[in-house]
């Protein structure tokens, strides 16, 4: 459908770029708090947030100041020599999130694939597991980014079709389901890498306590508990971790997405000084991983986070828009799920693809992303206030109004 509506754009990036995504057929040009503004100048507003990279609202003038100045007076000179941004950056990261040690990379992915370098050297450096033979235990539906390691441990058929072959040493057990972890666990677990709420598996919450029941396990069997907080994280729930929800801090914790501001891609794993130790100069980096232009980015967006005021704003509009949708009474809309500003609204798929419902809201000024086929995500930008929540709750009912009330 894309390439038919005809855009001087979307012809372009049709006939140059690779067909690996399905945008929906708008094209942006500019962007301004929770707002975004199409090539014709129609304003749409935001509840997609970039899969949650952009928490503080576009053009933020505090982090487009940082990001201007630093890069200004010094951007990348790669770790090869030290900077004046990079120890601030990690101090505050480190002092937020109460994790000893911090390593800096760019993307989710890099993040998470360092979490996986850390736990198995440090399987076999402190555990005395045989080299070679560690195993992570991973949650179905998980979503941790699309390196050949980490799709491998998917349970996604489309992530994993036609790029094997993958190395193995990692075990799924379902998400939710404590027992299950305890079970998996054998001699040669070193680590539980688990998102406190799937996001791309489709904003899946577990029972209440399933964080603290895994960290309970873990600790017992010496097994590391890693968050991946990429999407959960830095107030996505209305607290600073989702882990604070359940007052637990695990031994490894990946963040990104919105550690860059929205500006850049800034990523890091945390941990104890006891696992980061098993890196040695030369055994793992990344030319970009902690330049001054991100250090710079990354320490203004914490500093947006200090006071706690966002956390508030996060549950309370988070609160508003879920007790908007709880009071649509329509029976496409199954369930609304999630925490603060991460709502999901599962539709019934007899009723409308959660595709053709983004298009909807697209006609209606609001943008989001389906993910799967039946869920429609909600995360604006936690900058959202309670008249922009209203605007996109009553863009949610025009949709459902238009459908029929009983499927065909
Ligand atoms: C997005 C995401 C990643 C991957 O981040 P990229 O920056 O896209 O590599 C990893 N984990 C989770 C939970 C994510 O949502």
């Amino acid at each position: 459908m894309n390439a038919r509506i005809s855009n001087p754009h979307v012809e372009l990036e049709e006939r140059y770029c690779a067909h690996n995504y399905a945008p929906l057929p708008v094209v942006l040009s500019r962007g301004e708090g929770v707002w975004l503004w199409d090539d014709h100048g129609r304003r749409y507003l935001d509840m997609m947030s970039a899969y949650s990279a952009v928490s503080f609202g576009h053009a933020h003038p505090r982090l487009v100041a940082a990001l201007a100045g630093q890069a200004r007076r010094l951007a990348v000179t790669s770790r090869a020599f030290y900077s004046d941004r990079l120890g601030l950056f990690l101090q505050r990261l480190c002092e937020m999130t109460a994790m000893p040690r911090a390593l800096p990379m760019n993307s989710g992915a890099e993040a998470v694939e360092t979490a996986i370098k850390a736990a198995r050297k440090w399987g076999y450096r402190r555990r005395g597991v045989p080299d070679g033979q560690a195993r992570i235990v991973v949650c179905r539906g998980n979503f941790a980014g699309r390196t050949t390691t980490i799709v491998g441990f998917s349970s996604e058929a489309q992530y994993r079709d036609g790029f094997g072959p993958f190395d193995g040493g990692f075990d799924s057990v379902p998400f939710g389901d404590a027992e299950a972890l305890e079970a998996a666990i054998t001699p040669h677990t070193v680590a539980f890498l688990v998102e406190p709420i799937q996001g791309e598996g489709g904003i899946v919450t577990p029972p209440d306590g399933y964080l603290r029941r895994c960290r309970e396990i873990c600790s017992r069997h010496g097994v590391l508990m890693i968050c991946d907080e990429v999407q959960t994280g830095l107030g996505r729930t209305g607290k600073l971790l989702a882990c604070d929800h359940e007052g637990i801090r695990p031994d490894g914790l990946v963040l990104g997405k919105a550690l860059g501001g929205g500006l850049l891609p800034v990523s890091a794993f945390l941990a104890s000084n006891e696992v980061m130790e098993v890196f040695a100069p030369g055994d793992h980096g990344s030319t970009f991983g902690g330049n001054a232009l991100s250090a710079a980015v990354g320490y203004e967006a914490l500093g947006l986070l200090q006071d706690g005021e966002l956390f508030a704003n996060t549950r309370e509009q988070g609160h508003r828009l879920a007790e908007g949708l709880r009071r649509i009474q329509h029976p496409a809309l199954r369930e609304i799920r999630g925490r603060g500003l991460m709502l999901g609204m599962e539709l019934d798929p007899r009723f409308i693809r959660a595709r053709t419902f983004c298009e909807r809201l697209m006609t209606c000024g609001v943008l989001s992303k389906e993910t799967h086929e039946t869920v429609v995500r909600l995360a604006p930008p936690l900058v959202i206030g309670s008249e922009e929540t209203d605007f996109a709750l009553q863009a949610i009912r025009d949709v459902f109004q238009g459908l029929p009330h009983h499927h065909a």
